[in-house]
């Protein structure tokens, strides 16, 4: 059965979920190790989160400056992340990244280059060296091209505007995927030897957010419902950056861009706050005035980089504490003045329209600011998910066999904070690693010859669940549902947490799950964005309990976590992560469980660079 007509079923030997940088890379690995590789995605190919992605790329090339290395990089990745990182993850990432990045300029990658012809790199909070190679402020757009383009000509076969709701297992193994086609309505069931999660991030989870529409935590969602274990699930990053103003815009991301490339952050009375509060760990890398903090921007070796390059967790918090004060911008935000640098350089204005395209356009079209001769009002945006399905290092296996996770819904490199470039960097790097293992790991294990029709049709039930409801009211109006979680988290779970707002927030989730099990919508299976968003909710509630629960678990402040009544860190959690899963009784289980430490090398690496 399949609630009417027949349904498809489509054989992959490895089937991908995501068309994004993580996928696409995946897909790559996978198709060239001579499998039969099949991509799912929400949207359109080319759509996906990553073709947002703006500032640029993190790899130690040392084209700008050559005391950069994979040392410096993995020491970076691990003080940004306060140490909650997996050090062998930090390390494969640091390592492999610049290979990653030369092959995607082998396959056609076009970056902005040094004036003797080599891939240029721009600063970026908490890296010690330029290292981000970077296009403008479109690079997520040449990455998605040059991969898409790549997979394409490898013969990849996409599956586009198709959600998956189900992961379908056998003996404990994943081996397919069941979803719908986002136009027609009908059923899709996915036979394959491993599947690779690469679906991006949780942000639709909050009311102001840099993510689009895709990224209700459908992964994180999938493979904690097939049994694989969560970990990091508190520790979403809040961008220092959004739009604040006017309201249709709120939220969209300001890159770290325009930091790296001079701006500085101001008070309503023109004070320039970041100089207020450098945290010890940063104090011997910050410069200590205004001038040197220019002169690092512009590539002076012997400066030290500005405190608004400081980590993101730490530059929001300090954004956040002017807006409390009163000192905010007009809109609730405060000034990011790029346009400042007439003092400095001539022609400023084409400067900043040639570094800066993307932002010029965004702050003229949307807001009518012109960036080259005002300052922006920003204030920090739900942007990125360091948590995620738990991955082993070197295969990005879950803990279920068969289950492969890539990208920002897997987690374990980042650690407690993420450093901006990071994140299209662990794209390359593991999601070729993913693709790698999945294809061996499909090769040797085969398709299942048939899945369970039972699991099937609870799939097919469970989807078409919100059209055998009345509507009544607004109560069980999936829009209501899902705005109230996002206002919920947004003030209950965001930037600065308290125990009692989570246990209000828990109480809140547990609320909107009994709404969600009575969500009806009307009309029929095609065209039906009603139906869509009562299917994303049980990923959103998903991923928020996990959130608040870990947020509540971790009676500390540390990296973007930041408890109001536990301001300071704990040593003893500096050890620990939280690992969510379900339990045998389908409730949600919190552990803790021991960080792994890093080897001897690793731990001379990160004492040498301290
Ligand atoms: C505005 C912005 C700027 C950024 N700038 C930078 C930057 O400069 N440098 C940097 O390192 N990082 C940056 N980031 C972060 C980075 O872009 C993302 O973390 C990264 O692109 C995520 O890539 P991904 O491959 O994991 O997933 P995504 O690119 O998010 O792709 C997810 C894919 O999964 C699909 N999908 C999701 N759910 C399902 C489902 N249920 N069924 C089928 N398909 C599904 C989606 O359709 C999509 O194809 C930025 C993020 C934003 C929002």
């Amino acid at each position: 059965m399949s609630g009417g007509g027949p349904i498809d079923t489509i054989e992959h030997d490895v089937l991908v979920i995501g068309a994004g940088g993580a996928g696409l890379r995946a897909a790559i690995a996978a198709s060239a190790a001579g499998v039969s590789v099949g991509v799912v995605c929400k949207s359109l190919l080319g759509k996906a989160h990553t073709v947002m992605a703006e500032g640029g790329v993190a790899a130690a090339l040392a084209n700008v400056d050559d005391r950069d290395s994979w040392t410096v990089h993995f020491a970076d990745t691990m003080r940004g992340g306060q140490h909650l990182n997996d050090p062998r993850m930090a390390e494969l990432h640091a390592r492999e990244a610049p290979e990653r990045v030369r092959e995607l300029e082998a396959w056609g990658a076009l970056f902005d280059r040094t004036k003797d012809g080599r891939i240029l790199q721009r600063n970026f909070g908490g890296h010690r060296y330029p290292r981000l190679a970077h296009v403008g402020d479109r690079t997520g757009l040449e990455m998605i091209r040059t991969l898409q383009d790549h997979g394409i000509h490898a013969g990849i076969t996409f599956h586009m505007e198709c959600t998956v709701t189900r992961l379908l297992t056998d003996g404990g193994r994943v081996v397919g995927a069941f979803g719908y086609e986002r136009e027609r309505g009908r059923f899709r069931v996915y036979r394959a030897g491993a599947v690779v999660l690469a679906t991006g991030g949780i942000g639709r989870a909050y009311s102001i957010t840099s993510n689009s529409w895709e990224y209700t935590g459908d992964g994180q969602a999938l493979a904690y419902e097939a049994g694989a274990e969560l970990i990091d699930m508190e520790f979403v990053q809040f961008h220092p950056t959004g739009m604040v103003w006017p309201p249709s815009v709120r939220g969209i991301l300001v890159t770290e861009g325009v930091r790296g490339e001079g701006g500085i952050l101001l008070n309503k009375d023109g004070r320039r706050f970041m100089f207020d509060d450098i945290p010890p760990a940063y104090q011997n890398q910050t410069a200590d005035n205004e001038d040197e903090g220019w002169r690092y921007t512009q590539g002076d070796k012997g400066a030290r980089r500005p405190p608004e390059l400081l980590t993101r967790d730490h530059v929001a918090r300090c954004i956040n504490r002017e807006i409390k004060a009163g000192r905010g911008s007009p809109h609730g935000g405060v000034f990011l003045d790029i346009a400042w640098i007439k003092q400095r350089i001539k022609n400023a204005p084409e400067h900043i329209k040639k570094k800066l395209p993307g932002m010029y356009h965004q702050f003229m079209e949307l807001a009518g600011v012109d960036i080259t001769q005002e300052p922006m009002e920003v204030g920090p945006t739900t942007h990125y998910m360091m948590g995620g399905v738990r991955v082993d290092a070197e295969s990005q296996m879950s803990t279920v066999p068969g289950l492969y996770a890539a990208g920002e819904c897997a987690a374990g490199l980042h650690g407690a904070n993420r450093l901006g470039g990071n994140s299209l960097s662990d794209l390359l790097v593991f999601g070729k690693r993913a693709g790698d293992d999945a294809a061996r790991f499909a090769r040797e294990q085969g398709r299942v010859r048939t899945v369970a029709p039972a699991q099937v049709d609870a799939a097919a039930r469970e989807a078409l669940a919100p059209f055998d409801r009345t509507p009544a009211g607004d109560g069980n109006n999936p829009y209501q549902v899902q705005h109230t979680l996002q206002g919920m988290m947004q003030d209950l779970v965001g930037i600065v947490r308290t125990k009692q707002e989570m246990e209000r927030a828990l109480e809140g989730l547990a609320a909107l799950r009994a709404r969600e099990a009575r969500v009806a919508v009307t009309g029929n299976r095609e065209y039906n964005p009603g139906w869509h968003t009562a299917l994303d909710l049980s990923s959103l509630l998903c991923v928020s309990e996990a959130v608040t629960r870990s947020a509540l678990a971790r009676t500390e402040s540390r990296g973007a976590h930041f408890r109001e009544d536990h301001p300071e860190k704990d040593v003893a959690l500096g050890h620990v992560r939280h690992v969510v899963k379900r339990g045998p009784d389908g409730a949600m289980q919190l552990e803790r469980a021991p960080v792994t430490p890093p080897s001897p090398e690793l731990l001379r690496i990160i004492e040498e660079q301290r």
